[in-house]
């Protein structure tokens, strides 16, 4: 078993440094702060800490005590609310507790269609589905790539459902909250946001909202465009302590019972950088992600929503039909170092056949790279899909593009190599 662990070594080894020459686009990644990684492979790790600070069902918490109350602290400072609970450990754990909280089996709640860019939280084959509920599902606008607000109002006014979930995967725009909220008070629904995207962009400034815009609930993964660790957040504003302690117990002991303290510990020193860095990197990542968008748009793509400016957040979506397809795309671009993912887009008629892809800017800009960036990105890959490039010759491109960033920026500990591998024991097994 000593090779098989010293193999798997090497591949983890090979594996971050294939990320170090690559250009990861994936909307939903991004790369950890040297101080938040260094929590990661810290003692915490080890223990347990069942229940809240101070209401723990085992022996020495003290510190684990001290190190969620500053992360509760944090969370709510950065949010600008009242409550929050850093115990859910991914976006969908979090949204599961939500779920337990907000609703009865049978309920209807209202979302989006996975179509129309909605996360698989709300399927029947997901979250919704363990929980019992049943989807309301909004019109859609596909030409402003958002909700289509007069139709959903008659939707909401016809089936009342009591919980509205708003949010998405392939989030372009804001979500229409304010002008649908008259019509949540009518049917006494309450509105709750799905930020696992978006978090880091809310935070900095440059999104809507929800909190202040009518949502009760902000639900959300830490490690998108927040560039934390892999792990889930609750926070809410105005949520009476009833509904905060149903929160809590969706929390624990609804769908954790041990809640990762490591990761904890790492979202704190997250969520710190980001009141010191958050705005200057949200601002960063969206002006890449228009800028990405109107290079590739300028070389003959078909990036959505041209006439709205693209998108307002860090996530464009490309139609890749001319291309290739989004399955054939995503494939040719990763064989020469250009991660994305297919996705599917509105109007597509095969769930099999998506025929675009998602582009995020988060990780690009993390390391440092701007619009003059972005413009060679476009260069390069409209030499690839349009111009019958060599693959060889685009890979070298692609990693010469990287070469000069690989290092974090937004965080303290600027200038640390990225993609490290921490090697701890310095060697591999006999
Ligand atoms: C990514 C995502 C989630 C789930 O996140 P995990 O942390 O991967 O569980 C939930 N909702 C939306 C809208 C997402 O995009």
């Amino acid at each position: 078993m000593a090779r098989t662990v010293a193999a798997l070594r090497a591949t983890v080894r090979h594996h971050s440094a294939r990320f170090e020459r690559a250009i990861p686009l994936i909307a939903s990644e991004n790369l950890l702060s040297p101080y938040a990684k260094e929590m990661l492979i810290s003692d915490l790790h080890s223990r347990y800490a069942e229940g809240l600070p101070g209401e723990r069902y085992y022996e020495g918490n003290e510190d684990v005590d001290t190190i969620e109350r500053v992360t509760l602290d944090l969370a709510r400072r950065l949010f600008r609310c009242s409550f929050a609970d850093v115990r859910p450990i991914s976006g969908t754990v979090a949204n599961l507790a939500v779920l337990k909280a907000l609703t009865e089996p049978g309920d209807l709640v209202g979302t989006s269609r996975l179509a129309d860019g909605a996360h698989i939280s709300s399927a029947g084959f997901g979250a919704f589905g363990l929980r019992g509920v049943k989807p309301v599902y909004y019109a859609w606008d596909p030409e402003r790539m958002t909700i289509d607000v007069p139709r959903t109002r008659e939707i909401l006014r016809a089936v009342r459902p009591k919980t509205c979930l708003f949010g998405l995967s392939l989030f372009l725009f804001p979500m229409p909250i304010d002008e649908l909220r008259p019509t949540l008070e009518e049917i006494g629904a309450r509105g709750w946001y799905d930020g696992a995207h978006v978090l880091g962009l809310i935070a900095g400034g440059e999104f809507q909202d929800p909190l202040r815009e009518g949502c009760t609930v902000l639900s959300a993964s830490t490690h998108k465009t927040l560039p934390g660790p892999q792990h889930g957040i609750l926070l809410a504003e105005g949520a009476d302590p009833a509904l905060a302690k149903k929160l809590e117990s969706g929390a624990f002991p609804g769908v954790t019972s041990n809640h990762h303290l490591h990761a904890m510990a790492a979202l704190a020193v997250s969520l710190a950088e980001h009141l010191e860095f958050g705005r200057e990197y949200a601002r960063a990542t969206v002006r890449n992600a228009r800028a990405l968008a109107q290079a590739l748009h300028d070389r003959g793509f078909d990036v959505l929503a041209a006439d709205l400016g693209f998108t307002r957040s860090h996530t464009i979506a490309v139609r890749v039909e001319r291309e290739g397809g989004g399955e054939a795309v995503a494939r040719r671009l990763a064989e020469v170092g250009v991660i994305t993912n297919k996705n599917l887009l509105p109007g597509d008629t095969s769930p099999k056949h998506p025929g675009g892809i998602r582009i995020g800017t988060p990780e690009v800009t993390r390391v440092g790279m701007g619009e003059r960036e972005m413009v060679r990105l476009a260069e390069i890959l409209d030499g690839f899909l349009h111009r019958g490039r060599a693959a060889e010759t685009v890979a070298r491109e692609v990693a010469e593009l990287k070469a000069g960033f690989t290092t974090l920026r937004f965080c303290f500990g600027a200038g640390e190599a990225a993609y490290r591998y921490y090697d701890l024991v310095g060697r591999d097994p006999a």
